[in-house]
């Protein structure tokens, strides 16, 4: 099958520095965190769902220490750091570069657990971020992978997928069509996609219903009985929603390799 020309991971990841900027709540579950720093100069943004692994101070951490981590082996010296000094390390995508501006975007689902509190270290760490706060990002390159050849989109997201799903829409070329499947906590968390005008974009609103995050969408996928066997389809999200989508998709006939799926965090 014929894939894309362009790399989509970097081949030996680099490290960037930068601070926290401003922290602004965008909607009900979505906080941004712009960050800045003259090490952004050089990100090779990608466009798509670019995305990168965030390393973070802890609440209990008086000072922000990381050593000089890149390349594939990252992970192995990241352990060797002393828990107490280890810094927090999750995974977050590009929502908006500036490269002049040396300026890059973060949204950050807000989740909360069932008594209503903030859950989560890297959400709990944006809600609360200061401006000059240091941070530090591992680029991780691009999961959106569709083949030249693609007769159209089909991409699925819970609300951790939105700022992948904005990207994705803004960098693909404008003849490309297909269809969009967003999934949102709340009316007021839906926001303008800047996509191809062949591409339609549904939005599920759980509005205060129970359901996990991500259930909705993939009982929207699953009532899909047909696929070109020569589409393309990203899902992405819980990680029910990633796996029995893909399931439904293959079995639709989807070959395997023109589905990208990916849970990206799970209930
Ligand atoms: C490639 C990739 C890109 C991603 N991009 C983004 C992004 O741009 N924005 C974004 O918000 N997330 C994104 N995510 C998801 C994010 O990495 C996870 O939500 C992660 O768990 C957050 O890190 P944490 O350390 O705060 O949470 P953890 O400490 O791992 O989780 C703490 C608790 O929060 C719950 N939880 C975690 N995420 C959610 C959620 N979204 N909704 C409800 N409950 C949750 C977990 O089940 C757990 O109980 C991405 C994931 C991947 C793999």
């Amino acid at each position: 099958m014929p894939r894309k020309s362009v790399d989509t991971v970097p081949s030996h990841p680099e490290l960037y520095r930068a601070e926290v900027l401003r922290s602004v709540r965008l909607s009900p579950n979505l906080h941004r965190v712009t960050i800045t720093g003259d090490a952004l100069a050089d990100f090779p943004w990608r466009g798509f769902d670019h995305w990168f692994r965030l390393f973070l101070r802890l609440p209990h951490q008086d000072d922000f220490q990381l050593p000089d981590l890149s390349g594939t082996g990252w992970w192995k010296h990241y352990r060797l750091i002393p828990k107490a000094r280890r810094p927090h390390c999750s995974n977050y995508t590009v929502a908006e570069f500036r490269a002049e501006q040396r300026e890059m975007d973060i949204d950050f689902v807000v989740h909360r657990g069932p008594d209503g509190q903030l859950e989560g270290a890297a959400a709990i760490w944006a809600v609360s971020a200061r401006p000059g706060e240091p941070l530090a990002l591992l680029d991780q390159g691009i999961l959106f992978d569709k083949p030249a050849d693609a007769s159209e989109v089909l991409i699925v997201a819970d609300e951790s997928g939105l700022p992948a799903v904005g990207g994705i829409l803004r960098s693909l070329p404008r003849d490309t069509v297909g269809r969009v499947v967003q999934e949102v906590p709340t009316t007021l968390d839906r926001r303008d996609f800047d996509g191809p005008p062949g591409v339609e974009v549904s939005w599920i609103v759980r509005d205060g219903s129970a359901v996990v995050a991500g259930a909705m969408a993939l009982q929207a996928l699953q009532s899909v009985t047909a696929v070109d066997p020569t589409a393309y389809a990203f899902v992405v999200g819980e990680s029910a929603l990633a796996t029995s989508g893909r399931r439904h998709l293959h079995r639709l006939g989807l070959p395997k390799d023109r589905i990208t799926f990916s849970g990206f965090w799970k209930h």
